[in-house]
């Protein structure tokens, strides 16, 4: 049996990488210098390097592995699934078990009549089939100008050319001809970074309606649908006032726009609902999932949809399929996953354990002198780094500077705990212990403290 061990130094393993492996969304230029640190292992919230440092995982990977790390369940029915039928399609009117079954699971989690699973490897994938799925369906309504999707500044949807054309991450537009065409970008409910002298409930409800003007300014016969994420994760864990999501819904109900919840970040459990939508409150049309589907260990997404648009698609043949829609090793594991998240009430210890602990201590941060808001909602949680609380004020050195230092502090501390410019965020596994999250916090502590000093030692805290 072939096995990938770790059977070179990490200095070879190193040099290696940098010369045949592309990575993507990497600073290049610092990764040659210094070389990729190499994971080899991992197990409930560690994760081990090549170095055989012991590192807390406070993203869950990228956001997704809900259930830990190291669950032999999940490697015995992948193992069992690809001896009985390790691959075959959906397209041409065939189907299999696991398909079947896992898409029969989603549609009993689901809410309200969201009864329906197209399937994609990813949620770039779903989305992208999101875009065609609410065109088509418009069309086939008598109505092919409703072709306009509206969307948010900052919001990430994927990183496909159609999914990253819905996100609204200027860096990723500017690179390879993005958007494509009939994608509408309104601005963010982040009160933090734009709310000027605002309340953020005034703010949020000024936000939300911006979508009413886009929609009269458009025209409602140009516009199909809005997509955005219950709560942003890549744009740095954004979540909305409280005054936002009701005023979006009014909006799509009174338009008759179809709304998109992309929940491939708040989907299975990480807000303290099976989804985000249920959190704030909103019924979707269309829900993107991926991510926490399968805890990450096998690509699976898919987009969950309502009756009368499953109807009306289903009326005729949608062109449109991925060889690996519904890939029976993949649903497998997710249905596996879900089994996991049901049985062992992982939700309720987000909803009634983990969740409650961690936003008391995490709200605490905010007592530290370099943060000015701690925000956390269920398991996923973030904290804006800033030289003056009151004012709200940016650093004056280029953002992002800041953020950097502070990361790099925390892998030095043995966590993970991304930046998204100088905002730091966390969206950790939901099995995460109480005792676990004293060890998060106390290493997280110990890394604001240690950015800190040097930013003051650099002269960079203002
Ligand atoms: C990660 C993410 C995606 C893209 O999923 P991939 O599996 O990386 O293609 C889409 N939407 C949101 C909200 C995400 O966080």
């Amino acid at each position: 049996m072939t096995t990938i061990t770790n059977h070179l130094p990490t200095a070879e393993l190193q040099k290696l990488d940098a010369a045949h492996h592309m990575h993507p969304f990497t600073a290049n230029g610092e990764l040659a210098e210094k070389g990729a640190r190499i994971i080899t292992r991992a197990k409930g919230v560690t994760l081990t390097d090549s170095e055989g440092n012991e590192i807390l995982d406070a993203m869950a990977g990228l956001w997704c592995v809900n259930i830990g790390y190291g669950r032999d369940e999940l490697a015995d029915v992948a193992a069992r699934q690809m001896r009985e039928l390790p691959y075959y399609n959906t397209f041409f009117q065939t189907t299999h078990t696991p398909a079947i079954a896992l898409a029969a699971k989603i549609a009993e989690l689901a809410p309200g009549d969201l009864n329906h699973v197209f399937f994609a490897g990813s949620g770039s994938e779903a989305n992208d089939t999101n875009i065609r799925m609410v065109r088509h369906y418009w069309a086939l309504k008598g109505k092919p100008t409703k072709s306009i999707i509206i969307s948010r500044k900052n919001a990430y949807h994927g990183s496909s050319v159609g999914s990253g054309s819905l996100g609204g991450m200027s860096a990723m537009h500017e690179q390879g001809g993005l958007p494509i065409p009939d994608i509408h970008h309104i601005d963010q409910p982040h009160w933090w970074s734009e709310g000027g002298d605002s309340n953020p409930e005034e703010f949020g409800l000024a936000r939300a309606q911006e979508l009413e003007k886009a929609i009269l300014e458009l025209g409602e016969d140009r516009v199909a649908a809005f997509i955005a994420e219950p709560v942003q994760g890549a744009g740095g864990v954004v979540i909305p006032p409280a005054t936002y999501w009701p005023e979006i819904q009014r909006i799509c109900d009174k338009y008759e726009i179809l709304l998109i919840a992309d929940e491939v970040i708040c989907g299975f459990g990480r807000t303290g609902n099976w989804f985000g939508s249920e959190t704030m409150g909103i019924t979707p049309h269309i829900m993107t999932i991926a991510k926490g589907l399968s805890s990450g260990y096998a690509p699976i997404g898919g987009s969950i949809v309502c009756d009368e648009v499953a109807e009306v698609i289903g009326g005729g043949e949608f062109n449109h399929g991925y060889t690996y829609s519904g890939h029976p090793v993949a649903a497998a594991v997710a249905l596996e996953n879900l089994r996991i998240l049901e049985e062992e009430n992982v939700i309720g210890h987000v909803r009634d354990v983990a969740a409650p602990y961690l936003k008391e201590k995490w709200e605490a941060l905010a007592d530290h002198p370099l943060v000015g808001e701690a925000k956390i909602i269920g398991m996923m949680g973030s904290i804006a780094l800033t030289p003056n609380k009151a004012t709200r004020a940016a650093f004056a050195a280029d953002a992002g500077t800041v953020g950097y230092i502070c990361r790099e502090r925390c892998f030095a501390n043995n966590l993970v705990m991304r930046h998204v410019g100088d905002r730091m965020i966390i969206s950790p596994p939901l099995v995460m212990t109480t005792e676990e999250i004293d060890l998060l916090i106390e290493r997280a502590t110990k890394s604001l403290d240690e950015c800190y000093a040097t930013l003051q030692e650099q002269d960079l805290l203002k």
